[in-house]
């Protein structure tokens, strides 16, 4: 990427990076399914694996609108917490603790895609793009109420089994 000079060259950086982070995690997230043994757990991963690949549909068609390539950036810290995710199940841990660790591990994640989509809202709209701002206020949403349902997952049950285990 060439030099970056104005709020919408960030704008388009920033889109392209969460464009990588989303692309990875359609591919990581399965794995996390097939790690998980709590049922409500596996579901509340298979319906955001499928979230997931909405959100990146809406970048293909930001993308697609503002006339750029979204491929091209990887988004090292993504890259890093899929790493950090991978290493805690190949440790081998209980399953309730294991069940307890990858939700801590997916919470990293949805936290990190909940900053830069809120940080890609308030470009869209500072550069004056309505449209990309309502796509990208419908996927935060969707990170946000991914995030607060592990959370209660993890609170009424999961951290619970993993303590009495
Ligand atoms: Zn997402
Ligand atoms: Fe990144
Ligand atoms: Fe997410």
């Amino acid at each position: 990427m060439g030099k970056l000079k104005n709020l919408e060259d960030l704008f388009h950086h920033h889109l392209k990076d969460v464009y990588s982070a989303e692309k990875q995690l359609i591919k990581a997230l399965p794995k996390m399914i097939k790690n998980s043994s709590n049922k409500d757990l596996k579901k509340a991963f298979e319906e955001h694996l499928e979230e997931t690949k909405e959100h990146k549909k809406r970048l293909d068609e930001i993308g697609k609108e503002l006339g750029i390539e979204m491929t091209g950036e990887t988004c090292e810290a993504m890259k890093g917490l899929i790493k950090e995710a991978e290493e805690f199940i190949k440790e081998n841990p209980d399953l309730d603790v294991k069940d307890a660790g990858i939700i801590a591990d997916a919470q990293r994640v949805e936290h990190y895609e909940i900053s830069a989509y809120g940080t890609l809202v308030t470009y869209a709209k500072g550069v004056g793009n309505k449209d990309a701002a309502k796509k990208l206020q419908k996927t935060l949403d969707e990170e946000s109420a991914a995030d607060k349902k592990l959370t209660k997952l993890a609170k009424k049950s999961i951290n619970p089994t993993a303590k009495s285990a």
